[in-house]
């Protein structure tokens, strides 16, 4: 029996968040003094619940933060992973989120233990602007380097996720467009959405998809290519075929309708929708009972899934956690 929520909607994708630490200090996501607020786990513990969830139809397995690569199990806990099989018998499709910093030294380890892809979160292409956004010094250096690596290490293709705020980078979009065609990367476009640590959104603040198009068209017509129905980017290509850009753009055209994630949180919680109000303590139940216990509530608990976020309507209400806490 494969998990399905009220709405029919399959639950495939998984995404685990292995710590809430985090060695960068982003201006859109770490607004408050909040800092990390849950002890990690043990990775066994991790790797038993995401087992039980792959017994259940999940497929797609993204590990998240905070900064996962700061976690120094992370490579054993993807090679553990890859061991896994799907209800079909075939490997899981491993994924990670990083913000690239620590990411040179990491992609080939990562690779050979089974990792299939890779996710940068980088927010500028300007040393300087990277650096401001940040917080940190000598980012942009790394990052780069990392991704390089990754690209090397054959975690292609290689996504690069930037997330827009007007007035901070929007003038960065024509500049990840030459990025993506010189570096061999994919590009993706994210819409602010209310997740920060405290309140800072508002829609004035969001650069929508068809600005980021307007934008872009300005450098280079594009085209839009074929996208599966659950991916959350839409996808595009220059009108010369080099260079693929993408646009996750959950506030202007939402993509609730084929939502097919769940989420634990580094303290073990299941997180229905990144705007829950709830968590649900599938660690309490793990400690006290058996592998069908834990199925039994997460089915219990997919069946609570939200149908859909409600940002910039009257009655939305900002989630119970934010970003750094939830994992992306
Ligand atoms: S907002 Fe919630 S329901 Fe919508 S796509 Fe995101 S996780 Fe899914």
């Amino acid at each position: 029996m494969r998990l399905t929520d009220k709405f029919g909607r399959a639950i495939t994708d998984l995404r685990v968040s292995i710590t809430d630490r985090c060695n960068y200090k982003c201006v859109y996501c770490r607004t408050g003094n909040e800092g990390a607020q849950y002890a990690d786990l043990p990775m066994a513990d991790y790797l038993r619940m995401v087992r039980v969830l792959v017994s259940m139809g999940i497929e797609k397995v993204r590990i998240t933060g905070g900064e996962p690569l700061l976690r120094k199990g992370v490579v054993d806990f993807v090679r553990e992973l890859s061991l896994l099989r799907t209800v079909d018998g075939n490997s899981l499709d491993t994924a990670i989120t990083t913000n690239g910093h620590l990411l040179a030294d990491l992609a080939q380890p990562l690779k050979d233990a089974g990792l299939k892809r890779v996710t940068v979160s980088m927010d500028a292409v300007d040393p300087a602007k990277f650096a401001r956004i940040t917080r940190v010094e000598n980012g942009y250096q790394n990052v780069t380097a990392g991704i390089r690596a990754a690209r090397r290490a054959g975690l292609d293709p290689v996504k690069v996720n930037c997330v827009l705020l007007r007035g901070f980078n929007e003038d960065q979009i024509v500049e990840f467009g030459k990025f993506a065609r010189d570096e061999g990367v994919v590009v993706r476009f994210i819409e602010f959405m209310p997740l920060e640590e405290d309140r800072v959104w508002s829609p004035e603040i969001v650069v929508p998809l068809d600005e980021i198009l307007q934008r872009m068209s300005q450098f280079m017509p594009l085209k839009e290519i074929a996208h599966a129905s659950s991916e959350t980017a839409r996808r595009y290509i220059f009108e010369d075929g080099i260079g693929e850009i993408g646009i996750i753009a959950p506030v202007s055209h939402p993509f609730c309708g084929h939502c097919s994630r769940i989420r634990i949180t580094s303290d073990g919680k299941i997180r229905t929708c990144l705007f829950s109000q709830v968590d649900h303590d599938l660690y309490g139940v793990m400690k006290r009972g058996s592998d069908a216990d834990m199925a039994a509530y997460i089915e219990k608990v997919v069946q609570q899934k939200e149908a859909r976020h409600h940002i910039g309507e009257p009655d939305f209400q900002k989630p119970s956690r934010s970003m750094v806490h939830i994992g992306g």
